[in-house]
C-alpha cells in the first residue's frame, strides 16, 4: 500500500509570502513606472512591466490593446489579462479587476491608487500558480485595466476605458461571468474597505461573510455613496459586480486627502494591508469558485 499524495487543496490560499511579493511589486512599480498615464509611452511601459512580472510567477498573461475615443480624440490603451482555468471549458468565470494607470497632471508615485492593487494581483498570480490542481470549479480572470482615471470628468468618452473595453468584450464573447470584483486603493496602511451602494447586494454580502471568515469584519463596511469605478461598466453590461475600495486615504480617520495628490507615496501603503485585503479577496474567491 502507498499513501496517495494530496492532490486537491480544496481552497485557494493567500499567504505572507504572496503579500510580501504584492508589496514589493507595488513599491517597485510605483517607483519605476510613474507617471503611467493612459495612452502614453510610460503607460505602455507599465503594461509591459505587469506582463513580465505576472508571467514570471505563473499564469497565462497577455496584453489586450485597444483604441477608444477620448476628449483628445482617438487614443491607444492596453489592458493586461491573466487567465487561470480549472480545466472545464464550460465553467463560469470570476473576474478580478484593478486599474494601473495614473491621473493626469499630478506629480505623484500613485503608490496606493493604481500601484497597490496592481501588486496585489501579481501576488494572486503567485498564490494561484497551481490553480488547476486547487479543486476550483470555476475559472478566474485578472484584468489590470488602463484608463480608469478620467482626463477631465467621467463621461461616455472620459474614464473607465479599460473596464468598458473589457466588459464589452466579455459580453460579445458570451462568457459566463459569475462575478466581477473591482479592487482599488487597498494598500492604504490604515486599511478600511468600503463597498459602494452601486455594488451587487449578493456580492457585498459575500465580501462581509469572507471578511468575517478571515477574521477582519471590522475593516469592511457598506457605504451609501455611489462610486464611479471600474465595476460600473460591468454592471451596465448586466454582470454582477462589487467595488472594494479604501476611499478614506488620508492624514486622519475619515479623510481622503492623500488621494490624487503627491502624498500618495509608498510610505502610506503597507504589506500588512495587502495581506489583509488579499486574505479577504481570497475568501471571496473560495465562496464563488468552489
Ligand atoms: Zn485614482
Amino acid at each position: 500500500m502507498t499513501l496517495l499524495p494530496i492532490l486537491f487543496a480544496a481552497a485557494l490560499s493567500f499567504g505572507r509570502e504572496d503579500a510580501a511579493l504584492a508589496y514589493r511589486t507595488a513599491k517597485d512599480f510605483s517607483a519605476t513606472c510613474s507617471p503611467r498615464d493612459a495612452g502614453t509611452e510610460r503607460g505602455r511601459m507599465a503594461a509591459n512591466y505587469i506582463l513580465d512580472h505576472a508571467s514570471a510567477v505563473g499564469g497565462n498573461v497577455r496584453l489586450d490593446p485597444f483604441v477608444a475615443m477620448t476628449p483628445d480624440g482617438e487614443m491607444r490603451f492596453v489592458n493586461v489579462v491573466a487567465e487561470f482555468t480549472c480545466g472545464d471549458p464550460d465553467a463560469e468565470w470570476v473576474v478580478l479587476v484593478s486599474h494601473y494607470d495614473t491621473k493626469r497632471g499630478i506629480d505623484s508615485p500613485f503608490a496606493n491608487d493604481g500601484a497597490s492593487t496592481t501588486g496585489l494581483l501579481v501576488g494572486f498570480a503567485n498564490a494561484f500558480s497551481q490553480y488547476r490542481s486547487s479543486g476550483a470549479k470555476g475559472n478566474l480572470m485578472m484584468i489590470w485595466t488602463d484608463g480608469e482615471e478620467s482626463f477631465n470628468a467621467y463621461g461616455p468618452d472620459d474614464g473607465l476605458w479599460g473596464s468598458r473595453h473589457a466588459a464589452g468584450k466579455l459580453k460579445r464573447e458570451g462568457r459566463k461571468i459569475k462575478a466581477v470584483i473591482c479592487l482599488d486603493m487597498l494598500g492604504d496602511a490604515d486599511l478600511g474597505i468600503s463597498l459602494p451602494a452601486n455594488s451587487s447586494k449578493a456580492l457585498r454580502q459575500i465580501v462581509h461573510h469572507a471578511a468575517k471568515e478571515a477574521g477582519y469584519s471590522v475593516k469592511v463596511k457598506d457605504i451609501k455613496e455611489f462610486l464611479r469605478d471600474d465595476h460600473v461598466p460591468f454592471l451596465q453590461r448586466g454582470f454582477k459586480a462589487v467595488d472594494m475600495i479604501d476611499f478614506e486615504y488620508g492624514s486622519a480617520p475619515g479623510k481622503n486627502d492623500w488621494w490624487h495628490t503627491p502624498q500618495d507615496t509608498a510610505d502610506h501603503i503597507s504589506e500588512e494591508s495587502l495581506y489583509v485585503s488579499g486574505r479577504i479577496v481570497c475568501e471571496v474567491l473560495n465562496v464563488l469558485l468552489f
